[in-house]
């Protein structure tokens, strides 16, 4: 317990110059050796296995249980890192990291983030740092341009994109004012709302997380089926959201997507957003990965309907080159968000917050990095020339892996491929002895595993429907026609040996 009587234990032959931080000769030899390591790693990353061979426990076991008790050196340190660190990672930053939705930390963007850790700033208010908070507002404008997102949405940086539909979805349910949740919570008497939010049966999980932080609730998550094409089918939206009124329930938000997580679909987001206005539903579109093929003249007709959305988001850390974390949430009224989350205590009010921004507002997180720093050095270094060339040419090797998925006799593709990432499976069997789904399935898996184990990529999987198939997806900046045609030959020699 805390007692006025205590007395700071005295510092005892303590060197004054053994306190403070890293001396600034050090922070300068060390910083170089880090940089041309990472140099070095870019150098030769084409050579590194792209998975780690480690088992669960490798790592831990390989560090002590406790901090040190004294300082060490820098050397030993960065040598732990090489030693003990580096042999558990995924390189994310690998030209053949295919899995998931590939991504890229580019230079310019480490850049970035290196400068907003060495200013360490905290861009809560306009106050506590007044170009963190601008520079947000010109590279969303900037991004707006770029990505053809409406004028009129406030826009702000944020994580992830689980938390920016978090953030959209509650902006929704404080739209939904008859009941003031914000203020009553869900502890109010009388009649309790049941709400609803609907989305594709191909939509991300982090819209049922929103749901479950939001007190909506897993079982008022309706998926809507999906087409041929698994995109969301309007008329299917149109019936469950009719349905649920008559039975009682509070249709809240429909969530289209652009680009979905299996197989990046589009949803068509004009003819749900006719829908939502029907009913006078929130449309939140979700754009996490496919919002930046929007920045291609030839696929802009993917915004379609974008005007009438209430809230979108796009990741730039998933096809924009931005180390992760970058996400940009839009939300049409600005005013409503800041209503939604506003709490202003004493020691955080200023005079500017009559006239500029104070992002703390606007969401639920006090801190905030210097996020805007990555994506203006991407931007600016890059251009919206470079960046729509490099997004072009993902897409045209991811066609370029689907021909050859195509012209195989042992291949099939499995969904279409509308952007960078190819959906296909092994299928030896077809037209012949047609194997069975489960079987297709084993064998698939096995076929990945051993892709995977070869360390030259890496690959993932998905269920699309019944089907069991792998995805390849292309969004490194490294990735180039050479690594595509390796990859195809690698994953042709192991499909070989499983037949
Ligand atoms: N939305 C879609 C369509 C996704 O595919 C993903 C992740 O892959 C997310 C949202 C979640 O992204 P984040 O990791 O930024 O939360």
């Amino acid at each position: 317990m805390f007692n006025s009587n205590n007395t700071v234990p005295e510092l005892k032959n303590i060197d004054p110059s053994n306190l403070g931080d890293m001396p600034i000769e050090d922070f300068r030899k060390f910083g170089y050796q880090l940089i041309d390591w990472a140099c070095d790693y870019f150098d030769s990353i084409d050579s590194i296995p792209v998975l780690p061979d480690v088992s669960p426990g490798d790592i831990k076991a390989a560090l002590p249980d406790k901090a040190p008790e004294r300082g060490e050196p820098c050397e030993d340190i960065i040598d732990d890192f090489k030693s003990k660190i580096l042999p558990g990672v995924t390189h994310w930053n690998h030209p053949s990291f295919h899995a998931y939705f590939a991504n890229t930390g580019s230079v310019p963007g480490i850049f970035g983030d290196l400068l907003s850790s060495v200013l360490n700033i905290n861009g809560m208010l306009w106050k506590t740092c007044p170009s963190a908070t601008e520079l947000e507002e010109v590279v969303i404008n900037w991004a707006k341009d770029l990505l053809y997102i409406p004028d009129e949405f406030f826009g702000m940086i944020i994580d992830t994109a689980s938390l920016a539909s978090l953030h959209a979805l509650a902006a929704a349910r404080e739209n939904y004012d008859r009941f003031n949740i914000r203020v009553n919570g869900f502890q109010h008497k009388g009649d309790r709302p049941r709400f609803r939010l609907y989305c594709s049966d191909q939509a991300h999980s982090s819209i049922e997380k929103a749901a479950i932080v939001l007190g909506i609730g897993l079982e008022n998550v309706c998926k809507i089926a999906t087409d041929d094409q698994f995109r969301m089918r309007p008329e299917e939206l149109n019936r469950c959201i009719s349905e649920d009124k008559t039975n009682g329930f509070h249709p809240l938000a429909v969530v289209a997507t652009l680009g979905t997580t299996s197989t990046t679909s589009i949803d068509p987001v004009k003819e749900i957003s006719r829908v939502c206005r029907r009913h006078g539903l929130w449309l939140h579109v979700d754009g996490a990965y496919a919002g930046s093929a929007s920045a291609l003249p030839e696929y802009r007709w993917i915004m379609d309907g974008i005007e009438n959305a209430d809230s979108y988001v796009v990741n730039p850390h998933k096809w924009l080159f931005t180390p992760i974390d970058t996400s940009l949430i839009f939300v049409k009224d600005g005013d409503l968000l800041k209503k939604t989350f506003a709490v202003i205590p004493e020691y955080l009010q200023t005079p500017e917050s009559e006239i500029a921004v104070d992002y703390m507002n606007y969401g639920i997180q006090l801190g905030r990095r210097f996020r805007s720093l990555k994506l203006w050095f991407v931007m600016r270094y890059f251009g919206k020339e470079g960046i729509v060339n490099r997004l072009r040419d993902h897409i045209r090797i991811a066609r370029l892996f689907r021909s050859f998925v195509e012209e195989s006799a042992l291949f099939e593709p499995t969904a279409p491929t509308p952007f960078s990432v190819v959906c296909f499976r092994f299928n030896p069997g077809q037209g012949e002895s047609e194997l069975s789904e489960t079987e297709l399935k084993k064998l698939n898996k096995r076929l990945m595993d051993n892709v995977n184990a070869t360390g030259k990529l890496y690959i993932s999987h998905s269920m699309l429907k019944d089907k069991y198939s792998l995805r390849f997806a292309i969004g490194n900046i490294r990735t180039t026609e050479n690594h595509i045609r390796a990859s195809w030959e690698v994953i042709t020699e192991c499909a070989e040996k499983l037949m």
